[in-house]
């Protein structure tokens, strides 16, 4: 079992992000692209500059994409979006998810350039969400139902397997994929979240088909086998640990993204990093992400 504790010499950026999330390297501009979802804020994080610039959406935003010919999309309530770089959200394809009840939650593209995208239940609780796929050429397809919190998304080395997370139901799944055709099947439980404090959110997949998994709630990210063994923890000062990504020159850091949601003051005070971005060379290199459209 790997282990490694992270402190404050991790941080690479100092923030306060109420709901750090969905981080992706840009190869393109050698970028840590990540969200404050409910800040409706995209952060360009620059680490050769160490610079952390900031651009504000008007909207909770969910995810975001690098887009095949330049630019980003964000998946927002309202759809799929070109992100301008001001800021300004271009919809794209407008997705109807009733945001009385849901919100868009995490979301990342396959390498055959489709968006995939699911929302959460407001109430945190009710099967009312639902994981979509979005196609180079905008169509819009519904792909999982009877969703609570739709996290996760990573495929392994292949192409041949999709893995996803309902955080409340708690457990990691993994789906025969098809990069060809986009269709999925064959459903499987490969981690469970039984005991413990924490719940599986967002993910990483590395070069040698290990899962990584924030595990909300629970101060750390976990590593397991592509047979659901666990084999490493990395662990936090923060408890909120959302979602991470490989990034870096030659895709070998693991950049974290936490969130301060709902931490009480006295909570926050024990945890001041909570909502910081973290970054950490762990020896293991990560997979080249998908961007949109074809
Ligand atoms: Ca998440």
């Amino acid at each position: 079992m790997d282990t490694a504790k992270l402190g404050t010499e991790s941080v690479a950026v100092r923030n306060q992000a109420v709901l750090g999330e969905a981080p992706i390297w840009d190869a393109r501009t050698q970028n840590l692209v990540w969200v404050d979802i409910i800040g409706e804020t995209v952060y360009f994080f620059d680490p050769v500059a160490n610079k952390d610039r900031a651009v504000a959406v008007g909207e909770p935003v969910g995810s975001v994409a690098p887009r095949k010919g330049g630019g980003m999309v964000a998946a927002t309530s309202g759809g799929i979006s070109a992100l301008t770089p001001s800021g300004r959200l271009d919809v794209l394809v407008r997705m109807e998810i009733d945001k009385s009840r849901r919100r868009m939650n995490d979301g990342k593209c396959d390498l055959a350039g489709r968006y995939w995208t699911g929302t959460m239940a407001l109430d945190h609780s009710s099967p009312v969400s639902s994981l979509y796929r979005v196609d180079a050429d905008l169509t819009v397809r519904t792909m999982l139902t009877g969703v609570v919190v739709s996290n996760g998304l990573g495929w392994s080395p292949d192409n041949r397997k999709l893995y996803y997370n309902d955080t409340i139901a708690r457990h990691v799944d993994m789906f025969d994929f098809d990069l060809a055709t986009g269709t999925i099947g064959n459903r499987e439980h490969l981690i469970e979240f039984r005991d413990g404090p924490g719940v599986p959110d967002g993910m990483a997949v590395d070069a040698q088909g290990c899962i990584w998994v924030a595990v909300w709630g629970g101060w750390c990210v976990r590593r397991y086998s592509p047979d659901g063994r666990l084999v490493g923890i990395i662990g936090l000062p923060v408890e909120k640990v959302t979602s991470c990504c490989f990034g870096g020159k030659n895709l070998n850091e693991l950049f974290i993204t936490t969130s301060r949601y709902e931490l009480s003051e006295a909570e926050f005070a024990e945890q001041p990093l909570g909502g910081s971005l973290f970054r950490f060379d762990m020896g293991v290199t990560g997979l080249p992400i998908g961007e949109f459209g074809g």
